[in-house]
């Protein structure tokens, strides 16, 4: 029989866990006994984040994000996903509802058959793609919990790598700017979304404040490749130290021009949703800004992750506006990134778990299994 690294997870992992008698012993080979008989059932209702400020970046402001909470359950264990759908990307509760009414998981005899119940799921329809991260990161969470273990754990990750997590100052008016920095006099690295015309006075308002190491995110707001050379260099000098997502994602020659000559890495975002773009994405890019919502969740996030990796590209954990449950789901990932951006949870008033932390400006990982959460 064809071993895989799944099964490997599979029969280690339970054996370890004690979950199970064991069944068997041959010529060294321990192999668990599950009896199977639970079936797996998915349940979803919409929430509704409430935002601490106006949020703005280079297109649009809100002061809400429509999520949709989901549950998986096994023989009396939960694991708990979510999709955040903030409207610009297209999805909404509607059609996260109309999506997930289609996933029957009743079939799948097993939650270890992870890549069988996955490919199932991202075969019922096109895109969708934050709906079918709520399934995938549930599942995660239930896997993770049956094994007792973290998923930072069976990745093999070393927690303490875990990054510094920026924490976004979001466009606004330059007292509203300052008290934002002043607020966030915990963090190590502060993101600003920079694309408008006032681009060189937000970041002197911040520098006014601060002198922490600034990450920036244009949200495709440049269009002059030549003007935004000249702007990354003046950038330089201000303590910037990466920017993303500078041109509009279809601009992919004046990108790979861009990244060639920038004296700062550049991350695609908008550009790499999923795995076949990170192959597009060398050469035009420095490193990729990988989140859950974009790419189905945490099994093709780890894939992206580790293509990277071998594609010599630096890689950035993101998350969008999100309750603990999907940032704490992401932040497993984090030790293999070089920049994290998981503020999601800290921008809410109506956070529903405990999960991952910052501490000191670190992403800190819990010790609970799965996905790391507790609920509230
Ligand atoms: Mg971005």
């Amino acid at each position: 029989m064809k071993t895989t690294r799944r099964n490997f997870l599979f029969c280690s992992g339970i054996a370890a866990a004690g979950l199970s008698p064991i069944s068997q012993s041959v010529a060294g080979t321990v192999l668990p006994k599950h009896s199977l008989k639970g079936k797996i059932k998915l349940s979803f209702e919409p929430y509704n984040l409430a935002l601490k400020h106006v949020f703005t970046i280079a297109n649009s402001s809100r002061t809400s994000t429509p999520v949709m909470l989901t549950r998986v359950e096994f023989e009396g264990v939960t694991g708990y996903g979510e999709a955040s759908m903030p409207p610009y990307l297209g999805e909404s509760q509607e059609t996260a509802a109309k999506f997930l009414s289609k996933v029957d998981l009743s079939g799948f005899p097993d939650p270890f058959q992870m890549e069988d119940i996955l490919d199932y799921v991202d075969q019922i329809d096109e895109g969708n793609r934050a709906a079918k991260a709520s399934v995938d990161i549930a599942l995660h969470d239930l896997v993770g919990k049956l094994l007792k273990q973290p998923w930072h754990r069976l990745w093999g990750l070393n927690p303490v790598l875990t990054p510094n997590t920026t924490f976004t100052i979001g466009i606004d008016t330059e007292e509203v700017v300052k008290q934002k920095v002043r607020e966030a006099a915990e963090f190590k690295i502060l993101k600003v979304k920079l694309g408008r015309d006032n681009d060189r006075e937000m970041v002197r308002t911040i520098r006014s404040v601060t002198d922490v190491p600034l990450a920036v995110d244009v949200n495709q707001g440049w269009k002059d490749k030549e003007k935004a050379l000249e702007m990354i260099y003046w950038l330089k000098e201000m303590g910037i130290v990466m920017i993303e997502q500078p041109l509009p994602k279809e601009q992919i020659d004046d990108m790979a021009w861009l990244t060639e000559r920038s004296p700062l890495p550049i991350f695609g975002d908008e550009s790499v949703q999923r795995l076949p773009d990170v192959v597009k994405a060398a050469g035009v890019y420095h490193g990729i800004n990988i989140k859950l919502m974009k790419c189905t969740g945490m099994r093709e996030a780890f894939i992206m992750a580790k293509t990277a990796k071998a594609l010599g590209m630096k890689i950035m954990i993101g998350c969008m506006t999100e309750t603990s449950c999907a940032v704490s789901a992401a932040a497993q990932l984090s030790p293999l990134a070089e920049f994290a951006d998981l503020d999601g949870n800290l921008l809410i008033t109506n956070d529903l778990y405990t999960g991952m932390r910052v501490i000191d400006g670190k992403v800190t990982l819990s010790n609970l299994p799965g996905i790391g959460i507790r609920k509230i």
